[in-house]
């Protein structure tokens, strides 16, 4: 009934085999699927549920407002308050809600290309920032698991104002900046990239672009759907921007802020902002942008995001990288593991990541069999090498321990899969 049985290509089990599991429910850490099994949680919907599930407060909130009627087509106060806490948290100065990353991320291309009224947009190869037509051109997350360079039904115009570059290769951005600079309305890209794997910025190399952009008065563009909310209290940006001094031009946000619901943002300069409709003449809207729901749940789920539950994933993380590792070390598996933040992956059998082109260097059979036996033991990891795992605030010492004593078998089975493909 529906392509590949999925909603969304990164659920499928193209890239390790099988059938994914069909989940019925989810509380705290732990997922449970149609057959009763039980699996502790390393995807948390692909980021939202920094909480965990099933959170009783962002619960209560959720069914408080559903009980005053689901979508109203007029301002609330949860979608102000929601604004609210976006801005004194981050960079921006004003936002506007939309139901998706992918439509946070088009309509703040389109905002770019309308303020500066250029039409080229520069973009990071293994940077993935939704399905918008102008960037699925060396998009990580689903297309580089599934191994499709771009994807039909993208015309070449739609793609053809795009430039990919190597990521955190500072000449190649200086050249196309030389080269190309006064018709480029923005660069953007994952302030950390998330759908490699985890790719950290090397050192300034954000500061570094957003500096390029001003001196070239093109936009700088920080997608932080993935790293929003996640990677600190304040995103990406907490860890380098807030701290170096600089400000992206416009950022875009989904994932933890809609608390699990449909809910995603885009924001950034005031005056850069008010080129949108109604104020400016640059046309985006929707039907159910700010949702009621979707925002109290957001609202909830940030005002609960406390440094301490902060605090937790960082200890959290450094428990299952460090079990990782010496399993992975025990069972003679080169790897790497590499974090922005809270966030984290592990790359098996090659170097330490940089771009694109090195996470393609990966063991990809040996992360397949390391998935399949950590799922067999109860541990739900994402189904493609090329994926953050996540964690939440409900990741306690009894599901950390059921990651780690699922890890030297999985390791072995890693290790075997190297032997018979070396
Ligand atoms: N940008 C980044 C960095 C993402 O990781 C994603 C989704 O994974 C998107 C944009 C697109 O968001 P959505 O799937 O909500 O459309």
């Amino acid at each position: 009934m529906t392509p590949g049985g999925v909603n969304s290509p990164v659920r499928a089990f193209n890239a390790v085999g099988g059938t994914p599991r069909f989940i019925t429910s989810a509380d705290g850490a732990w997922l449970t699927d149609a057959d009763g099994n039980r699996y502790v949680d390393l995807i948390c919907s692909w980021g939202p549920m920094l909480l965990g599930h099933n959170h009783p407060e962002v619960r209560a909130a959720v069914t408080e407002a559903v009980s005053r009627g689901t979508s109203y087509g007029t301002p609330t106060v949860p979608e102000v308050e929601l604004a609210e806490e976006l801005v004194a948290r981050t960079s921006v100065e004003r936002v506007r809600f939309v139901s998706s990353g992918t439509e946070a991320t088009m309509s703040a291309i389109r905002l770019a290309r309308g303020f500066t009224g250029r039409d080229m947009v520069v973009k990071f190869a293994g940077c993935y920032h939704g399905h918008v037509d102008a960037l699925l051109v060396s998009a990580g997350s689903g297309l580089v698991t599934l191994g499709v360079p771009g994807t039909p039904g993208v015309p070449e115009s739609a793609t053809a104002l795009t430039l990919v570059l190597p990521y955190n290769d500072r000449a190649a951005v200086t050249a196309a900046f030389a080269e190309h600079g006064d018709r480029i309305a923005c660069l953007v890209t994952e302030a950390a990239p998330g759908n490699m794997g985890v790719v950290p910025p090397e050192p300034g190399f954000n500061g570094f672009l957003a500096e390029t952009c001003r001196a070239h008065g093109a936009l700088f563009l920080s997608d932080e759907v993935m790293t929003g909310f996640r990677a600190s209290r304040q995103g990406q940006w907490g860890l380098d921007g807030a701290v170096e001094g600089w400000t992206p031009d416009l950022v875009t946000f989904g994932k933890v802020m809609g608390g699990g619901f449909p809910a995603a943002a885009f924001g950034g300069r005031a005056d850069v902002m008010a080129h949108l409709a109604p104020e400016g003449g640059v046309y985006q809207a929707g039907t159910l942008s700010g949702n009621p729901i979707a925002t109290t749940a957001g609202l909830t789920t940030l005002r609960l995001a406390t440094p301490e539950v902060y605090d937790h994933l960082n200890r959290a993380g450094d428990v299952v990288k460090q079990a990782v590792g010496e399993a992975l070390t025990a069972a003679g598996v080169p790897h790497v593991v590499q974090s922005a933040g809270t966030m984290f992956s592990v790359f098996f059998g090659c170097d330490p990541v940089r771009d694109f082109a090195g996470a393609n260097r990966q063991h990809l059979p040996a992360y397949a069999a390391f998935f399949h036996a950590m799922l067999d033991a109860g541990v739900h990891l994402p189904p493609s090498a090329f994926e953050a795992w996540f964690l939440s605030a409900a990741h306690d010492d009894q599901a950390l321990q059921a990651v780690v004593d699922a890890l030297p078998a999985a390791a072995t089975a890693a290790a075997q899969t190297l032997d018979t493909h070396s």
